[in-house]
């Protein structure tokens, strides 16, 4: 796999400050296909200087001018399609197919709906005898997870780069090749220099020295809630604005006079889709107790036909995990099931293969809301499906964690379920089967976040107010 043995920093790819490097590994069959280098505090020192040095004349420069820049920049990441999804299947191991539809496919989306917004934004508005003027908040230093490694990329570089903000960018480890992708996209686009930075580098030394730059007005943040404490407390001592989009439990409703065969299939899903490495995914199955073997039986036959293996195979439905740590992680919370009284149906603590990071799809019957798996993130192909008495259990259920990220519910009529969707302490909810949308915001509940992102919502975190009384 093609790599940059550089920082993408003020508009060109510069050396590295120090010699350490990250190995990039396929999780299908564990081969090291790329290195990058592993910045340092003062390649994110040369980078927030860059992002500085350029904020002046981008936050200038006409909102629709910048809206034209980030279609171009859509218009580099269609071109460039399937050579991004497929390192994305090769750093990730997400099936070919959906990483062209899906991990590529969706931050197209998102790209052509910022390059939309940005353009027709009010960015200023009348209030009594006031302007209040919506004004970029500065430099943002972004700090993306794996999972979805250009999707998380473009929801904070679009929206901040439509408001007139400059950005360094952190990504993840394990995916650093979709990211420099990212930023020769970002430059054959004609994006000026400056306005965008690349910074691959560990978590722990490149991205705590981006989260704790004094020149970083605004810290982004997606990624583990353990992690997005640490770095929500570095942002409050520096009084920074921040934002966390961090993990989630999500709840799969399933009310009576829902048409269940639907329900449980799409769920299902759900879950088997990006190998439950979804921070949204429905792993929590709440199902009536007089429809609960009827589904426990249609969920055991749904996962049949997630077949696992080498994800550019078109056969292939599931791919690994995207490390060993995660693939020991998610088999170790199959075994706490296992050894807390669950009832295994389908798949299993062991890897199903010889190579590679897989680990098989697996449904859990009588899950008990305090068991581990129906409280912890597992961020694998995991799904636990519990019984309830009636709409107070399950409401009772469905908040029962510290998160609230996503979230479905399903009833024979929308009314129905759109009132229970009220009572949910959630960020987002889909009705019925309801489709994603790149305009609505996402983010959590509770200790899944703070802030939201996408569409008019996601932009609107990158401004900040000023008010001119006449
Ligand atoms: P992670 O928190 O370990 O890493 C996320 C990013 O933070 C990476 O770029 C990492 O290098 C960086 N990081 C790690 N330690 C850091 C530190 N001390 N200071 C600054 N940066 C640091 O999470 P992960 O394992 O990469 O991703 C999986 C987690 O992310 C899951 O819990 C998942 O739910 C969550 N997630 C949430 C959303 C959302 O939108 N809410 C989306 C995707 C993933």
């Amino acid at each position: 796999m093609k790599a940059h043995d550089g920082m993408y920093i003020g508009g060109a790819w510069r050396p590295a400050a120090g010699r350490d490097r990250i190995e990039v590994v396929n999780p299908a069959d564990e081969q090291v296909i790329a290195e990058v280098p592993a910045g340092s505090a003062d390649d994110v020192d040369a980078a927030v200087r860059a992002a500085r040095a350029a904020l002046p004349g981008w936050a200038a420069t006409a909102p629709a001018e910048r809206a034209a820049l980030i279609g171009a920049l859509r218009d580099v990441l269609l071109a460039r399609k399937s050579e991004i999804a497929q390192t994305i299947t090769a750093e990730l191991g997400s099936p070919l197919g959906f990483s062209e539809m899906v991990q590529v496919g969706a931050p197209i989306a998102v790209a052509s709906s910022y390059a939309e917004l940005g353009a027709s934004y009010a960015f200023e508005e009348r209030l009594g005898n006031s302007t209040v003027l919506l004004e970029p908040i500065g430099v943002v230093g972004a700090i993306t997870p794996w999972n979805y490694p250009l999707h998380q990329v473009v929801a904070k570089v679009a929206p901040a780069l439509a408001a007139g903000c400059t950005v360094v960018l952190k990504p993840a480890e394990d995916t650093p090749l979709t990211a420099q992708l990212f930023a020769e996209a970002v430059h054959e686009a004609g994006i000026p220099a400056g306005v965008f930075n690349l910074v691959t580098g560990t978590g722990p030394v490149a991205g705590q020295a981006l989260a704790a730059h004094e020149g970083v007005d605004l810290v982004s943040f997606t990624g583990s809630t353990a992690v997005g404490k640490q770095i929500g407390a570095t942002a409050g001592a520096a009084v920074k604005r921040v934002a966390l989009e961090l993990g989630g439990k999500s709840a799969n409703v399933i009310l009576p006079g829902a048409d269940l065969a639907k329900a449980v299939a799409t769920g299902v899903g759900h879950v088997m889709n990006n190998t439950g490495q979804s921070c949204n995914a429905l792993t929590r199955m709440l199902v009536h107790r007089d429809q609960y073997e009827e589904a426990v039986s249609l969920a055991a036959a749904a996962v049949a036909t997630y077949p696992s293996g080498d994800p550019t195979d078109p056969a292939t439905r599931l791919g690994p995990v995207v490390n060993a740590k995660q693939h020991e992680r998610v088999r170790g919370y199959i075994a706490k099931g296992v050894e807390e009284g669950a009832r295994l149906v389908a798949g299993g603590p062991d890897a199903p293969h010889e190579r590679g990071y897989f680990v098989a799809p697996t449904v859990f019957a009588d899950v008990t809301p305090e068991m581990t798996i129906a409280q912890e993130e597992i961020f694998g192909p995991v799904l636990s499906i519990l019984p309830y008495e009636d709409e107070e259990d399950a409401l009772r259920i469905a908040n029962g964690t510290v998160y609230g990220l996503g979230g479905a519910v399903w009833a024979a009529d929308e009314e129905t379920a759109v009132a229970f969707a009220r009572r949910m302490d959630t960020g987002q909810v889909d009705i019925n089967g309801g489709r994603f949308n790149v305009l609505a915001p996402f983010g959590g509940y509770k200790q899944s976040g703070v802030g939201r992102e996408l569409g008019p919502h996601g932009l609107a975190e990158y401004l900040q107010t000023k008010s001119l009384q006449f």
